[in-house]
């Protein structure tokens, strides 16, 4: 029975979402992911979080720089 949280493997997907691997580190964490459904369900949701994080923040930047335009063209009119 192998009913591990993978623990071990938690902190190679990390890596590898940052892309901070190795190329050999890079190989074992797409091998552990084609042989793991835990990990491979864990890494699709995370990346699609990260997606949806950078595709909010690009979204709210217009709304920083309105407000910093507003402020430039001097609120006491
Ligand atoms: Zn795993």
């Amino acid at each position: 029975m192998s009913h591990t949280p993978c623990d071990a493997c938690e902190e190679l997907l990390q890596g590898y979402l940052d892309r901070e691997l190795t190329e050999s580190e890079v190989a074992q964490a797409e091998s552990h992911l084609d042989g793991c459904d835990y990990c491979r369900r864990r890494y699709r949701f995370e990346e699609s979080l990260r997606q949806y994080v950078q595709t909010t923040a690009v979204e709210r930047m217009p709304v920083g720089l309105m407000e910093k335009l507003t402020q430039l063209r001097g609120g006491d009119a």
